[in-house]
């Protein structure tokens, strides 16, 4: 198994069974150390400091987020924990800046990570969630903010997450690379896809290879797993020892798929490669090609 993923979980206590005690939340929020993560337009509050950056807490009455519909993240130790979004033309406060979460991710704590993460996907969520997909009315938000009702037809809406298979896929000593129109210039990273209803994560992987690159795949195997709040998938980092080598690019969905061998993709990952850019780190891709490169897969 694949550790130290980032927002590969820090053991947050989501701590569920307060979300419907209105009562208890209530005596959460004033007691010292209650925190809101406040997130502007996707963008989360971070605090550089001597140790690197951290996710920046508001007080509940803070300006910023206080009056502000919040979700409860869960206990930090005994802290309540909150996100709340922040107007769209707020300041960040002093000695605080909104922080792209694709460019901090890797530089965050793990606690931090994972909540920043979650707030990001569940405002999210609510942001794009606001009416009644069965019939339309605007619904009700209940559960701290992990659940919508509808008062006019009685449904219940839920948080989304979206399944995507990314895959390690390997013959002999190279390893099966793709990039995707508009990258960054050079950039290459494992195939990747949604997983489709009905389907099981090893067909996915068998798929998409097969689709985007024209390889038959055999053997699956499961290395790990990455929340991925843009705006709602669940990476499931994979293993596929591919049956072909012969490469058939659909062009709808990648711009170039190639084999790199290893000492190659080792090159790429130190800067040093003419034309392959390794994922970015912090990405369940880079942690995956690593441990690779490093036979920790096995
Ligand atoms: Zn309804």
């Amino acid at each position: 198994m694949l550790k130290g993923v980032t927002f590969g979980g820090s053991g947050l206590d989501r701590a569920a069974r307060l979300r419907g005690d209105g009562a208890a939340l209530a005596a959460l929020a004033r007691r010292p150390g209650a925190g809101v993560v406040a997130l502007r337009a996707g963008e989360p509050l971070v605090e550089d400091g001597e140790g690197g950056p951290r996710l920046g807490r508001l007080g509940p009455e803070g300006p910023l987020v206080a009056g502000r519909p919040s979700v409860f993240l869960g206990l930090d130790g005994e802290a309540g924990v909150w996100a709340a979004a922040a107007p769209e033309d707020a300041s960040p406060p002093g000695g605080g800046r909104w922080a792209d979460l694709r460019a901090a991710m890797a530089g965050l704590p793990a606690r931090d990570a994972e909540l920043a993460a979650t707030a990001k996907a569940i405002l999210g969520w609510h942001a794009a969630h606001g009416f009644c997909a069965a019939c339309g009315a605007p619904t009700a938000v209940v559960q701290a903010g992990w659940q919508r009702d509808c008062p006019a037809c009685g449904a219940h809406h839920f948080p989304r997450t979206d399944p995507v298979a990314i895959m390690l896929v390997t013959r002999g000593n190279s390893v099966l690379m793709g990039r995707s129109p508009g990258w960054p210039e050079g950039m290459h990273s494992l195939l990747a896809g949604f997983v489709e209803p009905g389907e099981t994560v090893e067909a996915a992987v068998r798929r998409e290879v097969w689709e985007e690159a024209g390889v038959r795949v055999g053997a699956v195997s499961f290395l790990a797993s990455q929340p991925w709040p843009w705006p709602a998938s669940l990476m499931l980092g994979c293993r596929g020892e591919a049956l072909s080598s012969a490469i058939t690019l659909d062009p709808k969905e990648l711009e170039a798929a190639l084999w790199v061998p290893r000492e190659r993709m080792a090159r790429a990952f130190a800067g040093l490669d003419p034309l392959i850019r390794a994922p970015r780190r912090g990405a369940i891709a880079a942690h995956i090609l690593r441990a690779w490169l490093a036979g920790r897969l096995g």
